[in-house]
């Protein structure tokens, strides 16, 4: 038994395979499924992740047919087409002497491809094409492709299959009655509607025999209306063991649910109850899922009987080496998945390959080498934000000399304002992650040090990283200089006092981030939600007794904003457009919930005692407001930069210092780990 984590690192036997700890990684789509070099990107992707320590990977969805596949675009593949090519996946990570499962997921309804199907032909809100409602043979033939593409999974080397159960696609559309609207044997009762998930995993067990892994992932929560009911799911649960199931994994919630499920605002570990349940009435291992980022709160799971297994996803595009570091007791050393979604599902929704804000090496794996200097030099690197450590940490990886200055008395940067958000506390994870990391790989670290281009010249280094971040923008507008206008700076880091009545001028990322921080009934960085479960589940209106169905209650506790807060743009465009794609409508959501008010196609006039004045059209308007904080961006701070340049020091920009336009720590991050890998 292991002396760290001994619940998580103990092994398991899954059906006939024998796992060497109960850490899965989840399955994720990551774009590569469908680009120029793919399976052999994808192979050397998990491979990592094989040798990092994870017992059992799951790839992204693939489709079992034509039909069922997500509609990604040309380059998107059903699995009996594309089996042999999986071999360059299952051979990797069979080198690192790992096992792996396909996922194999029939997209249904939420298919953006025209030739979509569904037990009913509704059209999901969130997508264009209405489905083609399948007949009896199709349906028959669907669940045979299941078990055919099962096969061929086996035979091109992987340990088995995870049948996609939940989430919304074709067996979730079976399962409700939202979406199955039948009248045959296929619908109606809840036990027709069961069939073809039943169906599917006995099909697939009666011809595969019983050495592959049958994952069937269940959905233990719908959380949209007209879903299961928490009968229906320990039902569902049973007759998925009885019908051959080896392990059931957790999936929560529909795409098109209006509840957060993964993102930062979601409390670690906030869905483990529900796993609880299924897990209470099967004798199969049952996997526990969302939201759990640390090795910590994984055994906590474990050791609780909540769960036999943990699946995470993000985690490993944030740290590939987790279990490792986790089993040898260098915990402080994972770079720790911040939720943020920023680099992942956000790159994913938009049609880009996912990545990770702080681990720009996901999925560049084959292209994004940090690689041992030819010849180590001396660098200073100026700002200890997320951009300057990323860099720092990089180069001494390299075997570079690394002086890193930065004048607060932490790293951090704008993540120790970030972290303030309610929410956002794992920010810090990524502050201590890094200074662990520079602790180790012995790092000068000098705090509360404001370099002089002085400090820098004399050929006492051979290159000057410039991470000196950004100045918040000033207004240029009558008044700006009050007592009673702050910067955003004023108030996540000075703490600077803010009346009940607020202004907040500029609706980007961080004016939303102070809106959500000035919500708060309790004083400025109590961070009432970041563990707080039954808080967010009664605000969200999730049903824990799970008697209605799809667990979405009608009795939602909101806690109104202590404050009186008006978020004010000049844009009339959509408030939030800004933010991250799978995240905005959530944080747009959570405002609005608590009474935070939007005010867009605004010119600004003045301030003065009364509040901020502005003018909407031809009609001049008081935003009537104790405080007015400015979130009206940033300009860029390199005033190191024209000085170093004439002693002769080579100079690099990065992060807001090199351009506050779009800037953001994903760029900060990016731009820092392949700077330093290259130079
Ligand atoms: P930002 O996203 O550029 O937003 C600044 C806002 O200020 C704009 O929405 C703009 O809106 C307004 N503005 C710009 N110039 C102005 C002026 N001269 N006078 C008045 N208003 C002006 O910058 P940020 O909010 O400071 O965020 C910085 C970066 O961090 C961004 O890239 C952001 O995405 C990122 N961030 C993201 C998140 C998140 O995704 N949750 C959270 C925090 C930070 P109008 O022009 O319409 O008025
Ligand atoms: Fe986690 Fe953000 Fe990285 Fe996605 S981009 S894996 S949410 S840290």
């Amino acid at each position: 038994m292991s002396d760290v984590y001994p619940n998580l690192l103990s092994p398991i036997k899954v059906g006939q395979t024998e796992l060497k700890n109960r850490v899965l990684m989840g399955s994720m789509h990551t774009g590569l499924e469908e680009a120029t070099n793919g399976y052999a990107r994808m192979g050397t992707f998990y491979a990592e992740r094989a040798r990092g320590g994870v017992a059992l990977l799951v790839t992204g969805g693939v489709s079992p047919n034509a039909q069922g596949k997500l509609g990604l675009g040309e380059g998107e593949r059903a699995f009996p087409d594309c089996a042999e090519k999986h071999r360059t996946v299952t051979n990797a990570v069979r080198a690192e002497g790992g096992k792996i499962l396909l996922q194999l997921l029939h997209a249904g309804r939420y298919s953006k491809q025209p030739d979509l199907v569904a037990p009913s032909a509704i059209r999901a809100s969130i997508n264009k094409f209405v489905p083609h409602e399948l007949n009896g043979d199709e349906i028959g033939q669907t669940i045979e492709d299941f078990a055919t593409a099962t096969v061929r999974a086996t035979e091109v080397g992987y340990d088995g299959v995870e049948l996609m159960g939940s989430e919304g696609y074709l067996v979730s559309e079976f399962l409700c009655p939202r979406t199955n609207k039948r009248e045959d044997e296929w619908g109606g009762v809840w036990e027709n509607r069961k069939r073809f998930f039943i169906e599917i995993v006995r099909r697939t067990r009666e011809i595969t025999g019983p050495a592959p892994i049958l994952m069937a992932r269940v959905s233990i929560i719908d959380l949209v209306e007209g879903g299961m009911t928490g009968a229906e799911i320990i039902d569902l649960a049973k007759s998925l063991e009885g019908a051959g199931a080896d392990i059931l994994n957790s999936g929560i919630g529909w795409h098109e649910a209006q509840i957060p499920t993964i993102m930062h605002s979601v409390p670690r570990n906030a869905f483990v109850w529900a796993t609880r349940r299924i897990n209470q009435a099967v004798s199969i291992p049952v996997i526990a899922s969302n939201r759990i980022n640390t090795p910590e709160r994984a055994e906590e799971i474990i050791a609780a009987g909540d769960a036999d297994m943990v699946s995470m996803a993000r985690p490993f595009l944030a740290d590939s080496n987790f279990v490792n570091k986790a089993a040898t007791g260098r915990a402080d050393e994972i770079n720790t998945c911040i939720a943020c979604n920023q680099a992942c599902l956000d790159n994913i929704f938009s049609g880009r390959i996912a990545t990770c804000l702080v681990n720009p090496r996901a999925c560049r794996e084959t292209e994004l080498n940090i690689e041992i200097a030819g010849k180590p030099r001396r660098y200073a690197v100026v700002g200890g934000g997320p951009g300057g450590v990323a860099a720092a940490v990089t180069l001494a990886e390299r075997g570079h000399a690394v002086s890193l200055f930065e004048a607060e008395d932490r790293l951090g940067g704008q993540f120790n304002m970030a972290q303030a958000v309610p929410g956002k506390a794992d920010y810090r994870e990524t502050t201590r992650y890094f200074s662990a990391t520079l602790n180790r790989l012995e790092v000068e670290v000098h705090l509360s040090m404001r370099v002089t281009v002085g400090d820098l010249v004399d050929g006492k280094f051979d290159g000057v990283i410039l991470a000196t971040g950004v100045v918040p923008r000033k207004m240029e507008i009558e008044g700006a200089e009050r007592a009673n206008v702050l910067s955003y700076i004023d108030v996540f880091a000075a703490r600077k006092p803010v009346g009940k009545r607020v202004a907040i001028i500029g609706a980007g990322g961080i004016g939303f981030d102070v809106a959500e921080f000035l919500t708060q009934m309790y004083e400025p960085g109590n961070l009432v939600h970041d563990s707080d479960i039954a808080g967010f589940l009664t605000e969200w209106g999730v049903d824990q007794g799970l008697t209605e169905p799809g667990g979405v209650s009608r009795n939602r506790h909101v806690m109104r904003s202590a404050r009186d807060i008006t978020l004010c743009q000049r844009s009339e465009a959509r408030f939030g457009r800004t933010l991250g794609k799978s995240t905005s409508w959530a944080i747009r959501a959570a405002l609005q919930m608590k009474g935070v008010k939007f005010l867009g196609g605004v010119a600004y006039c003045r301030i003065d005692a009364d509040g901020l004045h502005v003018q909407i059209g031809n009609e001049e308007r008081l935003v009537e407001a104790d405080t007015v904080v400015v979130c009206a961006g940033q300009e860029p701070l390199r005033d190191l930069k024209d000085g170093l340049e004439s002693a002769g020091v080579p100079v690099h920009l990065i992060g807001g210092a090199d351009g506050s336009a779009e800037l953001d720590a994903q760029r900060a991050i990016d731009q820092a780990v392949r700077l330093a890998a290259r130079i």
